[in-house]
């Protein structure tokens, strides 16, 4: 089997051991066995956002990672109070429309997408609005790169009593996240990102005790109820409510192993020194990017399309997918811009060889190197 290198912001490139583990024995999920490995995957990504066992739980669903935002947004809602979205990219605007969908009273507080949440706009608005007791936003905003800094962003949220809830999906285990000490009640993510994974496994991290005063909320949805999805693995069975995607359990165990091997610490080393090395090439090839640099992240790149006659996307893109080497291939929303995502089992050889060909691909298709805008 050939590597191939993702730098699409997931799904992500899998080391071979990754990979080994879907092939597992047949195994009927209600064994002991099984329930062993679901029970320290629960406990391991727990761990990774340094929770305490007794106070913070994981609940696992299988779909994609949207399901996380279903579940939180459905689950989470007191009877008579409203949520708020603070919108400043693609993945919150997502969670709107699952407000939308479910007909749940929302406010969105919609923000300038290419900067960071400004904080004192969110304390203006919860001063100026009440009834608003579930607080949502986005850790990482995949399709531009931004980062937002959720701890003061929950501290706010907490001194007006609401619940703040993250999606962590493209941050978690990439970025230092902690849920005893970053003002998160919630957050959630999915295999195919951070522990790189395969996709159609995804989890919730969040403080018991709230999930325990869920049950009195309106039952909003059946399959993606998550009061009723942690009954099951702390009270029923200790299992998922309904059949579990076993071996992308398996797949998802190893993924973790091999996080703990590497450690938080190198890991975040490992993204720096990509980060700087993407940034080091786009520069010397005259690329620009979409964001100003206080307001990027360190895991997605958005860089602008050139200015010049010959530049077409498609072409760079599918010369780069036939050498082996991935992006996305749209653009997400109206902004001409391509992105570089740094979340897979890659490193900075990979980075090196992905410049070499990059620099070889706007030759071939006669693009001015450096290039102009
Ligand atoms: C990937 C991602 C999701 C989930 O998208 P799916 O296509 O359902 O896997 C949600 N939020 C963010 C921020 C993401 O990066």
């Amino acid at each position: 089997m050939k590597r191939k290198i993702l730098l699409n912001p997931g799904p992500t490139t899998t080391s071979i051991s990754v990979k080994k583990a879907l092939m597992s024995e047949d195994i009927c999920h209600r064994e002991k066995d099984f329930v062993k490995v679901i029970e320290k995957l629960r406990k391991d990504l727990v761990k990774i956002v340094h929770g305490h066992l007794d106070e913070d739980v994981c609940i696992l669903f299988s779909g994609s990672g949207t399901i996380n935002m279903d579940v939180t947004l459905n689950s989470l809602l007191e009877k008579d109070k409203k949520i708020l979205v603070i919108n400043n990219g693609a993945y919150s605007t997502r969670a709107v429309e699952i407000c939308q969908y479910y007909g749940l009273p929302y406010y969105e507080l919609k923000l300038p997408f290419d900067e960071k949440i400004d904080v004192n706009k969110v304390k203006e608005f919860l001063s100026k609005h009440d009834n608003i007791s579930l607080v949502y936003t986005t850790h990482h905003e995949t399709g531009s790169g931004v980062l937002n800094d959720v701890k003061a962003i929950g501290e706010v949220v907490h001194k007006h009593d609401a619940q703040f809830v993250i999606d962590a999906t493209s941050s978690f285990a990439l970025v230092p996240l902690n849920i005893q000490e970053d003002n998160i009640d919630f957050l959630f993510a999915s295999a195919q990102k951070g522990i790189a994974a395969m996709p159609g496994l995804s989890f919730i991290i969040g403080k018991r005790k709230l999930i325990e005063k869920s049950i009195d909320y309106p039952l909003r949805s059946y399959y993606t109820n998550l009061y009723r999805q942690y009954y099951s693995f702390e009270y029923a069975n200790k299992e998922m409510h309904f059949t579990p995607p076993t071996q992308l359990i398996y797949a998802a165990s190893q993924g973790v192993k091999e996080y703990f091997l590497e450690g938080e610490e190198n890991k975040i080393k490992r993204i720096k020194r990509m980060h700087e090395l993407v940034l080091e090439s786009l520069k010397e090839l005259g690329f620009k990017l979409y964001l100003k640099e206080e307001h990027l992240g360190p895991l997605v790149i958005s860089v602008l399309y050139p200015n010049d006659a010959n530049w077409n996307f498609m072409k760079i893109h599918d010369y780069l997918y036939d050498h082996g080497f991935t992006l996305f291939p749209r653009p997400v929303g109206d902004v001409k811009a391509f992105r570089i995502g740094l979340l897979g089992a890659i490193d900075e050889s990979d980075i090196k060889a992905f410049f070499t060909l990059l620099k070889k691909a706007l030759i071939t298709y006669n693009i001015k190197v450096p290039v102009s805008y």
